[in-house]
């Protein structure tokens, strides 16, 4: 089973547009981005997606250009889901799961594709391809979110999606004791913002739900593209 992060950076990605602070002006100049947070979980010749980020064109041909199998969304914000439309004359649009308001949401938005639709129910495990998914609730007022937890073998692999750090107590149970655990960690601990959790907030969490390893993911380009525990775009993964 290998995971691939897609892009780790936030709404507007890294380089923000316009933008000439140093974190910016250093990507340009170097050539690299933090690209908007997605990841490609493959196992058993399967493929899943997690979120349909507006990078995923670059992100598949990065990856290699894999035949998607199936899409998670943690839910409907642009940036986890404008991408869908890239697999129009690519390849059948795959399969989607969601728990039932998210996938109402995004099907609002993409009200001009027919694609395929199964509604999860979060804390109820699925799977695909070997892998065992379960989408846990988390707190991103004011659209309904879920985080993921996916578990292959002894394996446990969490992800908060984009969310504030007061997650409910069934959530918390579930990210408990991961192997690895990805979290949201938008800014730098001088800035609080109530629907997203900073550095500080993120390493509190981290410290409670005690995985053998963290990373940071949606990041804003408040946060240096070399920090500790950032995650770097096309990170791998192997179990
Ligand atoms: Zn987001
Ligand atoms: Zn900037
Ligand atoms: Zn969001």
């Amino acid at each position: 089973m290998k995971i691939t992060i897609l892009g780790t950076g936030d709404t507007v990605g890294t380089p923000r547009v316009g933008c000439d602070c140093e974190v910016c002006s250093g990507a340009v100049e170097d050539g690299v981005s933090r690209l908007r947070t997605s990841f490609l979980v493959e196992n058993d010749g399967g493929y899943v997606l997690i979120d349909t980020s507006p990078d995923l064109k670059e992100q598949l041909i990065r990856a290699g250009a894999p035949t998607i199998s199936a899409v998670l969304w943690t839910h409907a914000h642009y940036d986890h889901i404008a991408g869908f439309n890239e697999f129009y004359r690519v390849q059948d649009f795959p399969p989607a799961y969601a728990p039932e308001k998210i996938m109402d949401d995004v099907s609002g938005f993409f009200h001009f594709i027919r694609f395929g639709k199964n509604i999860v129910e979060p804390y109820k495990p699925f799977t695909l391809f070997g892998m065992e998914f379960t989408f846990v609730t988390v707190n991103h007022p004011p659209i309904e979110t879920c985080g993921i937890v996916i578990r292959y073998g002894d394996k446990k692999i969490g992800y908060t999606a984009d969310t504030n750090p007061h997650l409910p107590q069934r959530t918390m149970d579930e990210l408990k004791d991961c192997d690895i655990l990805f979290l949201d960690a938008l800014m730098p601990e001088s800035v609080h913002i109530g629907k997203h959790m900073n550095v500080r907030e993120a390493t509190d969490l981290a410290e409670k739900l005690s995985p053998l390893e963290y990373y940071f993911v949606h990041m804003s380009h408040r946060i240096p593209l070399a920090y500790p525990h950032a995650a770097f775009d096309f990170q791998t993964f192997e179990f």
